[in-house]
């Protein structure tokens, strides 16, 4: 097999699943043989660059060796036979002249395709909460959850025999590790396949079976995780750790998503890598400058005011904000909030008439 995949599908090796599945839609549409200007050869080679770029197995094989060792490497999932027994493109092009039938053609492909070899299983994903404080999201943490799932048994390794236990043949598909269904379709009949549900796939069974996950691989235990918290993440923001969901007998485990709640803080609240405060200053430290102790997120630094500041006016503590990465850090903007007093004395009344006579 000479031929590139990729190259004929017009896709590259680092692209997804669904866009390869876009990429021979489209072709699928252009080529068809049955369409104007169609071409059936080109039709084949497409079918057959998707059924290897579109199996996980296939394409791994296939990026490693340049070809398909996998049983029905080309030509397809099983039952996809382009113009065998039971499925009749001509047939079909009549239906849709006839202006009976209008579907596209590309849902049927992916029916085809999807439903044509058995589909690995996958454990479900869980989703948690996990509050943390302020500060631990600024500079990053550590953090152990306890959940209650499905894991891999620990006795077994996975495997649902005893240990030391012979194995012996599926009784229920004989071995396959498959069971073939046979279907019809507006197309015809073709056949699937499925995973054997007894075997999980794997064509035997352990004779005598773990004691401890009663052969199934799997047990809902309490499991510990560690969870390590970027430094700077977001209140609201969604950590993901692939394959520590719920473990399935005979399958992946999903994925375990983890939702960050951030606790307010007393002083601060944030503002992209910056952190931002009000600070209340008397009105004498506004008029002739002084100097305030600020609690920043590490130490107690001394902020110097200068005289005549605005109210609203903000100033800026370099460097103690949130972490951008690189060593780099967003600033601390401390508002100041200018406090008049609320009643004067017949004192300090007497002294600001003489400000006045100032013209201040
Ligand atoms: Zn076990
Ligand atoms: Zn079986």
């Amino acid at each position: 097999m000479d031929e590139d995949y990729y190259k004929i599908l017009g896709v590259g090796k680092s692209s997804s699943k669904n866009e390869i599945k876009k990429a021979f839609h489209k072709l699928a549409h252009k080529y068809h043989p049955d369409k104007k200007g169609g071409d059936e050869v080109m039709f084949k080679k497409i079918s057959e660059a998707y059924s290897v770029l579109s199996d996980d197995k296939k394409k791994a094989e296939y990026d490693a060796y340049g070809k398909v060792f996998s049983e029905g490497g080309s030509g397809g999932a099983q039952g996809f036979d382009f113009g065998g027994a039971g499925f009749d493109f001509s047939s079909f092009a009549q239906q849709q002249a006839s202006g009976g039938v209008d579907f596209d053609l590309g849902d049927i492909f992916g029916d085809i395709f999807g439903g044509g070899r058995p589909k690995t299983k996958r454990g479900n994903d869980i989703a948690i909460d996990l509050e943390i404080s302020f500060k631990e999201a600024v500079f990053g943490v550590q953090r152990k959850v306890f959940i209650t799932k499905n894991s891999v048994c620990d006795s077994c390794s996975g495997s649902g025999a005893k240990p030391g236990s012979e194995k012996e043949t599926c009784s229920i598909c004989n071995g396959n590790g498959q069971i073939h269904e046979t279907k019809r379709s507006l197309l015809g009949t073709f056949s699937s396949a499925r995973m054997c549900d007894h075997c999980h796939g794997k064509g035997s069974v352990p004779k005598n079976k773990c004691s401890s996950c009663h052969g199934e691989g799997v047990s809902r235990k309490q499991t510990e995780i560690v969870v390590n918290i970027p430094l700077g993440i977001n209140n609201g923001e969604m950590i993901r750790l692939s394959g520590s969901g719920e473990a399935i007998a005979g399958g992946i485990s999903g994925d375990l998503y983890i939702k960050i709640h951030v606790s307010d803080h007393k002083t601060f609240r944030r503002e992209g890598n910056n952190l931002v405060m009000d600070l209340n200053i008397k009105l004498t430290d506004a008029l002739l400058g002084s100097s305030y102790d600020i609690e920043t997120l590490e130490e107690r630094i001394n902020l110097k005011i200068p005289a005549g500041v605005k109210f609203g006016e903000i100033l800026r503590i370099r460097e103690k904000g949130i972490s951008m990465g690189n060593s780099k850090r967003g600033d601390i903007l401390v508002k100041l909030n200018i406090q008049l007093p609320d009643k004067l004395s017949k004192k300090t009344k007497s002294l600001i008439e003489e400000i006045k006579k100032e013209g201040i």
